[in-house]
């Protein structure tokens, strides 16, 4: 960037805007040529201004506008004329105030496309770069960062200055941040893939409330996240007045689950917290990637490596002990009361030497890929010395390293500072140094998934399922029969127990001798949807009479006009597994995975995961239940066929992506035996329109 100038609205707030942008510039060392352009002012801050931004000597790379809406329209014209490609608009009052205001974006966007002209924004913070050769600050907050290798960017300033503040705190740098707030033309995708691409970022962090575009987000985080860590954050989850659904798989999903759901595909590292967010992105910002999940701790004090071990552990961590080289190493080096495990306890009195020789002996051993490191400061050792030890192991990137340090900032600020300077993230809780490290040991995982291409069987018959559903839709029905939603399974070869409808208390008795007793009888019609619930579900009949009793009772207790007789083989005692799915706007279907049967709700043992599904997605959902050892076998009692889950899953996202009209749909429970599954029960709805 070798220019920038910077228009503004000097008659309405001169003292402000238009010195406090070309100050921000200033005192940021701006590494470019800086043009003021005002209509009434000969200079601002003391650097020549110009009434135009076509009387500019140079040429101009980025215009920073702050003027009212009303006149960018033409400013954006007479920057195309002057043959500048990029603005950032920072003034408000465009479609976010409303119709007249949408005209005016409207009406900028036109022009500027005319010219290619990129925007950012409108209505947004702007831009920050800390490269050295740039430094610029086209922006209006007060954060000014050292240069750092943590990017930033997200729709809402307010939470990215957030976040930029609490890096500033921290003392951590960081490198690009972008705010676009209306987003009209330059999108946050768009920003991500820049950011992946840009060789000073290690890490991007992001903050979502929800996703204009979301199968464009997926595609960006998913393509960048291969390359670097994304670190996201998705606030405004709770689904408020969420309608109660029909279907379970409706029920379950509570929550905004579809943002998790893309960032778990992309390979996002999703928080809760922002807190956790930025003690996250600290440590990515100056460490390695680890190449596995094992942790070695160097403590000079108890409690606390216990903290930080139960954090590690529960985030999927494990302690592996010391190899016996290392144990040898540290008996001869540290005092001959020092703990030599894992944790090492080096004591309080412990020295530098001592750290220095277990960090060593830890980026050597072959059975730990990260150290964390838990630092207290007596007053009766060298802190400074342990912590210049501990800087340079940092420096030389094997392993990753986090550090608790235990400290009065105040009285150890040479400490403090000497870790920060030497890139060393520093946390002052256990607990928060453990979550990042974690963080980053989770990012190593998602790295290292196994790669695996949807497969799409080729035995099942679409046009079958398609029909079904538009004679569904021509009926005007959204609910799909029983026999509509046995043949939309059918056509995908979904395997379903034997069944047949009846419309009479003989009928069904027939239909029964038909299929072979043992039989269950289900009440069918409109108004029953969860049919245990109002006597519409009889098991295990054995004889004609018996299903000619209990559907003589079932037409008693539920007098619905439509009351038709499902008839279906009884099936012996299996596993009770659901899977559904849900339409996600935007994005295909939420598929489901769980443990099923009347009580899925009360359990809630269940996953989610976004069509397509692969057979690796598909056996990472199996393995995420509580239950999942269930279906592996427990206490004697065999597991269930696991493979045929897989492709019962696959088929089900092959169905799903090929019949985007389904809204709902609940296999529920799905029967699995040692060597077969079956579907029992399921429903499927369609979207409102086609
Ligand atoms: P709903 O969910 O509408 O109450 P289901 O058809 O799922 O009705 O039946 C309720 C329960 O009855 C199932 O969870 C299962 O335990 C049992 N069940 C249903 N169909 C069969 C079957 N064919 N064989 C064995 N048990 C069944
Ligand atoms: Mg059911």
């Amino acid at each position: 960037m070798k220019a920038l100038a910077a228009a503004n609205d000097l008659q309405r707030r001169e003292s402000c805007w238009s010195h406090c942008f070309v100050k921000n510039l200033i005192d940021f060392g701006f590494k470019g040529s800086i043009y003021p352009i005002n209509p009434s002012a000969d200079e601002i801050r003391g650097i020549k201004a110009y009434k135009s931004i076509l009387e500019c000597p140079g040429p101009v790379d980025v215009v920073h506008m702050v003027i009212p809406a009303k006149f960018v329209p033409q400013a954006v014209e007479d920057c195309g004329r002057k043959g500048v490609k990029h603005i950032i608009i920072n003034s408000g009052g465009f479609g976010e105030t409303g119709a007249e205001g949408a005209a005016i974006e409207k009406d900028f966007l036109e022009r500027a496309g005319r010219y290619g002209i990129r925007i950012l924004g409108p209505n947004c913070q702007g831009v920050i770069n800390t490269d050295p050769g740039i430094r610029a600050y086209c922006n209006f907050t007060f954060t000014k960062p050292d240069p750092g290798f943590i990017s930033i960017v997200a729709l809402s300033g307010g939470v990215a200055e957030v976040v930029h503040q609490a890096f500033a705190q921290m003392g951590v740098g960081t490198r690009i941040y972008a705010s676009n707030g209306n987003a009209v033309d330059v999108t946050i995708p768009e920003i991500m893939r820049y950011l992946g691409e840009d060789e000073g970022t290690r890490v991007i962090v992001t903050y979502v409330e929800g996703l204009r575009d979301p199968a464009n987000f997926m595609q960006a985080a998913a393509a960048v996240a291969a390359k670097k860590p994304i670190l996201a954050m998705k606030a405004g989850r709770t689904r408020e007045g969420a309608k109660a659904a029909a279907s379970h798989t409706g029920g379950l999903a509570k929550e905004d689950i579809a943002t998790d759901l893309i960032f778990k595909k992309a390979g996002v590292l999703s928080f809760r917290d922002e807190g956790h967010l930025i003690q996250a992105a600290a440590a990515f910002g100056s460490q390695p990637i680890p190449k596995g999940n094992r942790v070695g701790i160097i403590t000079n004090t108890g409690g606390p490596a216990v903290i930080a071990t139960d954090v590690l552990v529960g985030a999927g961590c494990t302690l592996p002990p010391l190899s016996d080289k290392t144990r040898a190493l540290l008996k001869e080096k540290l005092y001959p009361e020092a703990s030599i495990g894992n944790p090492v306890d080096v004591l309080a009195t412990g020295t530098a030497q001592h750290y220095r020789v277990c960090m060593d002996a830890m980026m050597e051993d072959e059975s730990f890929d990260c150290v964390f490191v838990n630092f207290v400061t007596p007053f009766f050792v060298d802190n400074e010395s342990i912590a210049r030890e501990i800087v340079a192991v940092n420096q030389q990137r094997r392993k990753p390293i986090v550090c608790n340090l235990m400290t009065d900032k105040q009285q150890w600020s040479e400490v403090v500072r000497i870790l920060r300077e030497g890139g060393v993230p520093c946390f002052p809780l256990p607990g928060e140094a453990a979550r990042a490290m974690a963080a980053l040991v989770q990012y190593h995982a998602i790295r290292s998934r196994e790669a695996s291409p949807i497969q799409l069987f080729a035995d099942v018959k679409p046009e079958k399922a398609k029909k079904l559903i538009a004679e569904a839709r021509a009926t005007g029905r959204t609910q799909l029969d029983a026999a509509e939603v046995y043949g939309v399974l059918d056509a995908y070869k979904i395997p379903v127990a034997k069944w047949r409808l009846a419309a009479s208390p003989a009928e069904a008795a027939q239909a029964a001798a038909k299929i072979g007793f043992p039989v269950v009888l289900k009440a069918d019609a409109a108004s029953v949807v969860h049919k245990s619930d109002t006597g519409g579900v009889a098991l295990n009949l054995a004889s004609a009479s018996a299903v000619k009793a209990a559907a003589a009772e079932m037409k008693r207790a539920i007098a619905a006009p439509d009351l038709r007789f499902f008839v279906q083989k009884f099936l012996p005692t299996g596993l009770e597994l659901i899977m559904g799915a849900k339409a996600e706007e935007g994005l295909g279907h939420a598929v489901v995975f769980g443990l099923g049967g009347i009580y899925v709700e009360v359990m809630q043992d269940v996953v989610f995961n976004l069509t397509p599904v692969s057979a690796a997605e598909a056996r990472e959902m199996l393995d995420a239940i509580q239950a999942a050892p269930l279906l592996s076998g427990v206490r004697g009692k065999k597991g269930v066929n696991r493979d045929r889950l897989v492709e019962i899953l696959q088929r089900l996202s092959q169905l799903l992506t090929d019949l985007p009209q389904i809204q709902e749909m609940d296999l529920n429970p799905v029967m699995a035996f040692a060597d077969k599954a079956f579907v029992v029960d399921a429903r499927i709805s369609l979207k409102e329109s086609a």
